[in-house]
């Protein structure tokens, strides 16, 4: 297993981590709990988790594998998405007792969407609880978690409250966040990708994600990992593991990992380009738009229409979990056209609009 110093916090990172979200069997304590002790024997030194991940029983798992663990052999990190700092603190509590720890080593501000978002956790007190706690030795480091576009976290991150940010990214997003990844590179503070799979996207559909494959990677979850820490501002790839055939998968792909260099990175980006003909790359220059329609996130949703053969459910759960948009505003386009003069992949975006759900 690779390591990687996590920003500034002195410590050293898995370049894989445990993502706590996708146990196969969470009622099933016992099992659960083995596929985290079979990742931390294979390497992995950091896991993550969060109070509702698996029908709320993702913590009680990990605090089930942890007592078996040296308290030194692993990192933990778990999230607070409350505003007042009164909730934070009942939620912090709650994680501390679950996962059986005196310390959570990474506490993220969970899922900011939008810059008024960032405000509100001010202004109710939840960032103020969080460093009190940090204070007193609750946390070791705070970070935060979003799915905001790149320029928007890089503003919440040059406020320097964070030693490190979780986002997305991934073969299909990466232009939306990579402003965001670059800027938390120039900061030095950790940076923990999420969804380098594509949500399961990128596996299930080999034959879109072919262009990712290398020499050292010859298949779709090897390369796309590769591609994610190929960037080197990435601290960890984040995978949500169902079960211990996919841990052994993921360590597998990082031993043979040889970062691409600056040519082979170019030739991705434009294989990418290529083979993403007809896909939104969320680079974001159809924006602005008269009506305030944030075109990029309604496209990608589009995207995922297009990659699970017209399953509108996966649309819906994409604007609800994954952005925070709601099916109406897409319904608000007033045909200008402006978007589509600008798309760089001159995408039929008025129709899309129009086809989505
Ligand atoms: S065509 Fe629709 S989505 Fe595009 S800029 Fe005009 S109003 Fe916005
Ligand atoms: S719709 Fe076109 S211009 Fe807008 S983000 Fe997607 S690819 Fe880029």
């Amino acid at each position: 297993m690779l390591y990687r110093p996590f920003g500034k916090t002195g410590k050293n990172i898995s370049v894989i981590s445990f993502g706590g979200m996708r146990f196969s069997t969470p009622k099933n304590l016992e099992k659960s709990a083995d596929t985290l002790l079979h990742a931390q024997q294979q390497g992995i030194n950091y896991f993550d988790t969060a109070p509702i991940y698996c029908g709320d029983r993702s913590e009680d798992i990990f605090g089930h594998a942890f007592r078996q663990l040296p308290r030194e052999s692993f990192y933990v990190s778990t999230k607070c998405s409350q505003a007042t700092g009164e909730n934070l603190r009942k939620s912090l509590e709650r994680s501390l007792q679950r996962l059986g720890v005196e310390q959570i080593d990474f506490l993220y501000i969970w899922h900011l969407m939008n810059p008024e978002d960032w405000e509100n956790r001010q202004q109710q007190g939840a960032i103020e609880a969080a460093l009190q706690a940090k204070e007193e030795g609750l946390i070791g480091h705070l970070l935060c978690s979003s799915h905001m576009e790149g320029e928007g976290l890089s503003k919440v991150l040059d406020e320097e409250i964070f030693e490190g940010v979780l986002l997305g990214y991934n073969a299909i997003n990466f232009p939306y966040r990579r402003a965001a990844v670059e800027q938390a590179g120039k900061q030095g503070i950790g940076v923990v990708t999420m969804n380098p799979l594509g949500g399961g996207l990128i596996p299930q559909n080999p034959e879109h994600f072919a262009f990712l494959k290398t020499a050292t990677a010859n298949d779709v979850v090897s390369a796309a990992l590769q591609f994610n820490l190929s960037h080197p501002a990435i601290t960890t790839a984040l995978v949500g593991f169902a079960d211990i055939q996919e841990i052994d998968q993921a360590v597998a792909a990082v031993d043979s990992f040889i970062p691409y260099n600056k040519e082979q990175q170019r030739e991705l980006q434009k294989n990418i380009e290529v083979s993403f003909n007809g896909f939104c790359t969320g680079c974001g220059y159809c924006l602005p738009c008269p009506v305030d329609i944030p075109i990029p996130k309604y496209l990608d949703s589009y995207n995922q229409l297009i990659l699970t053969n017209g399953n509108r459910q996966a649309v819906l759960d994409r604007y609800r979990m994954h952005w925070n948009i709601t099916p109406q505003q897409a319904k608000e386009c007033i045909a200008c056209g402006a978007c589509e003069e600008r798309c760089t992949q001159h995408l039929p975006i008025i129709q899309r609009l129009a086809e989505l759900p």
